[in-house]
Formats: C-alpha cells, structure tokens, sequence
C-alpha cells in the first residue's frame, strides 16, 4: 500500500516504522520545526514493549533516566509510592524518564531505518465525502506516487486534530479544563529512588517532577482562573506556583531555570471515531487523556502498533473501523482509571483497606493488599488498563470499601 502519515511525533514515527517494515510504500510529512522542551517525558513501563519491538531500548536507555515508579503526596504530609517491582515479573518492571525532541529523532531515524521516507514540509490534506486526500501540492512532493494518492492517511498531527477539524468530528470531553506550565530546572533535591517520578498535590492544582539528566522537569496544571491569579506571563506563573507550595519550596534550593516555559492547553477529549473510509487518525490526533499518569505517549505509540496489528488481520476497512473502537476503549480507560487520582478516591481506598487490616489484624488480609497494589500497578503501567478484570476489580473495591456515597475528598485535586 501507499501510505501518507501526516505528523512525526511519537505516533507518526511508530507507524512509519512499523507499515515501512511491513513492505508498504511510506511517507512521513514532518514539518520539522520542535521546541526544545516537549511535554511528554515521564514514559510508563507498557511503552517498553514497543521500544523493544522496535530494537531501540538501548538507544532509548543510553540518553534517558531509568524510571522506578512514582510517587504521590495527595495532602496531609502522606506518602503514597508505587513501584514498578510490584508487576508481575513476565513485564517490564521499569519505564524511562526521557528528553523528548532527542527521544522523538530517535524513532524518527528507526522509522528511516526501515524504509520510511521523510519529507520536511507541513502536508495539507482535503475531504471528499469520508476521504482524506493530500492536497495537489503535498502529493507533487512525493515523486514516487507519480500523482496518484495513497492508499491510506495516517493522521498524527498531535492536537491538530486534523482528520477531525477536516471531517467535523465531533469529541467527548472529560470534565477538567486545565493550563499546564512547565520548563527545566536545576536545584531541585534528588529524589529517592533516583528516577522515581514525584506528583504532588498544590493547593488549586497538582505539580509534577520528572528526573531528566542533570536537571528536572517541573509542570504545574490547575485552571485557567487560578493560573491567571499566579502572574500575567507563563514564566510567573510557574515560579510563583514553585514558590507557594510549601513541598516544592521545601525541596529546592538556589532554583535556577535552564529552559524555556512552555504552557499547554491541558483538555481531555475523544474523537467520537478515529477512523474513516482511508484514513486512521493516532495518538493525540484521536484523542487526549490527562498529563495525570502520563498514558499520552504510551497511547500514541500503541495506537500505532494497534494500527498495523489490525492491517494485518483484517481486509482495510474491516481494519479501520476495528481500529477506532480498540483504541477509543484505551482512551476511556484511561480516562476512567484517571478519575480515580483526581478524586482522590484511590488514595482513600488505600487508607480504608490499612484501616481493615488493622482492625482485622488476626486475619490473612496482607494478600489482598498485594493483589491490590498489583492489579494497581498493572493499570497505571499501561499493561492492563482496559482489562474488563482489573476495571472490574478496582470498581468494585471502590464500591464496596467506600461506598456509593460522597467520601470526604480529602484527597481530591481541585
Ligand atoms: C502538560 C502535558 C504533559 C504531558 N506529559 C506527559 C508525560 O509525562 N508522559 C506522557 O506519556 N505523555 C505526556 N503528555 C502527552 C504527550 O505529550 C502526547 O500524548 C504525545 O506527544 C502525543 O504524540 P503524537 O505523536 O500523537 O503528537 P505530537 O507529539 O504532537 O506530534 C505531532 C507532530 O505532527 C506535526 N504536524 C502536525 N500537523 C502537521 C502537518 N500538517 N504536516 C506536517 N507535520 C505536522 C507536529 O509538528 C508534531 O511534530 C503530556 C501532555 C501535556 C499536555
């Protein structure tokens, strides 16, 4: 087949990597130009499969930091650390913390490797009917096609969105409407374990802390209307955020910015389809989660492999429309199993299921715990979020340990 795949970003790149390796006839259109900080740096460990499949985990390892878990403080001086050990030992039991322009050449270079080609321009693409089609300029830039269109388009745009803004797609939207600030910094104390990711909760939002080498990246979401009271530039607003919250305050000295701040719109929202009569759209394109557990990367690099999974077993069509609902299922799992950490219900149920067990101290219940921190483990490393058993279990742990009523959101993020 002829392919076109608009965008190389994470998602673009895996694509084209992986439809290259197949035999197809691939193109990636790149506008080239990225910002040296890139949001998108704290991976989770279900990525290492797809690093590994690709044979770039090494490449991957040698600029990134190894990434043992994450930890949470959701309020109350309290201490809620996941480590990766606790999954089943037949996963990988570690992520990586990566830069990201670097992280995205390299799967850029991989898809090349394999027979990709790149062309350094921003494509431009029309509608006809359910059809995306190159527009008469971007397909003059492919000599090879001799004019003829592709035989299928690979939206990656990121938040362009364009196979949706083109076909009037319409979304679904979670309930946050965040701004998130974040840029690099030197004089934050290391972490302990070295690697290990650190979220905490502020008082209108929630910060996070990403170990990169030689310094640490710092984002803070919260809304539009708390943002604004923090300054009038992103750069205020960053800093100021650092400087009111007693943990981060705490924990740097001489803080110095090495980068750029960069702000983003922080949206939660699902293309109704991800997928049309020639065209699948992935990773962002298709739909954004929430920065809370970091599934965006994970998500666009396994929509893509999804992508050539289904172009394998099924005739295109039948591939495309089986596509858009696997994928759409991923995002709302996601979507769902984030809930739980804005709520702050997950931390709740942890302190219920101590204060079970010390009121049953007589009784075997340590199992319990570690199936629960297992089966924990397994959804925010992006292994079993969408898994109708583990949805399951934590739905009705909640169900039954905390009730169908209000809790006291002593955790929640607002
Ligand atoms: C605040 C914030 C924090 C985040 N933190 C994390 C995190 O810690 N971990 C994580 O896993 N995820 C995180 N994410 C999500 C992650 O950044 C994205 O999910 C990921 O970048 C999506 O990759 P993508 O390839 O789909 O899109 P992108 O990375 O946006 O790539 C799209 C590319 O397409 C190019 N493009 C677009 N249109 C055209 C065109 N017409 N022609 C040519 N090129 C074009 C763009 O220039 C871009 O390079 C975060 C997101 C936000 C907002």
């Amino acid at each position: 087949m002829k392919i076109a795949v608009i965008g190389g970003g994470p998602s673009g790149s895996v694509a084209a990597a992986l439809l290259a390796e197949r035999g197809h006839s691939v193109f990636i259109f790149d506008q080239g130009r990225r910002p040296n900080t890139l949001a998108g740096e704290s991976l989770v460990p279900g990525v290492i499969p797809i690093l590994r499949k690709l044979d770039i985990e090494e490449r991957v390892a040698a600029i990134s930091v190894f990434k043992p878990g994450v930890s949470f403080y959701p309020g109350g001086g309290k201490e809620f650390a996941f480590s990766f050990t606790s999954l089943p030992r037949k996963n990988p039991q570690y992520a990586y913390n990566v830069p990201r322009p670097a992280f995205d050449n390299l799967l850029q270079s991989r898809a090349l490797e394999l027979g990709a080609i790149k062309v350094n321009i921003k494509a431009e693409l029309h509608s006809s009917g359910d059809r995306l089609l190159l527009s008469p300029d971007t397909l003059k830039s492919v000599n090879a096609w001799q004019g003829v269109q592709p035989d299928l388009i690979v939206d990656a745009s990121g938040r362009r969105r364009m196979s949706s803004k083109l076909l009037d797609i319409q979304s679904e939207t979670g309930p946050r409407r965040d701004v998130a600030f974040f840029a690099h910094f030197q004089g934050f104390f290391p972490e302990t374990p070295s690697g290990q990711v650190r979220i905490n909760r502020l008082s209108n939002g929630w910060s996070w802390r990403i170990p990169l080498r030689d310094k640490m990246s710092v984002g803070v979401v919260m809304s539009q209307k708390d943002a604004a009271e923090l300054g009038t530039s992103s750069a205020e607003r960053l800093e100021e955020a650092i400087r009111r919250d007693p943990i981060l305050r705490k924990e740097s000295k001489d803080l110095q910015r090495v980068s750029e701040v960069r702000t983003y719109g922080n949206y939660q929202l699902i293309a109704h389809r991800g997928s049309g009569k020639n065209w699948a759209a992935v990773g962002d394109a298709f739909g954004f989660v929430d920065p809370m557990l970091s599934p965006g990367m994970m998500i666009a690099m396994d929509s893509a492999l999804l992508l050539c999974k289904e172009l394998e077993r099924f005739p295109i069509q039948n591939a495309l429309e089986s596509y858009s609902q696997r994928v759409t299922h991923e995002l709302r799992s996601w979507m769902d199993l984030i809930s739980y950490f804005y709520n702050g219900r997950i931390f709740e149920l942890h302190d219920a299921g101590k204060a079970f067990q010390n009121q049953y101290h007589y009784l075997p219940l340590e199992f319990m715990e570690s199936f629960m921190s297992r089966n924990m483990a397994g959804m925010a490393s992006g292994f079993t979020t969408s898994s109708p058993f583990s949805r399951g279990v934590l739905k009705n742990m909640d169900r039954w340990v905390l009730g169908e009523s209000a809790t006291d959101q002593k955790y929640a993020i607002i």
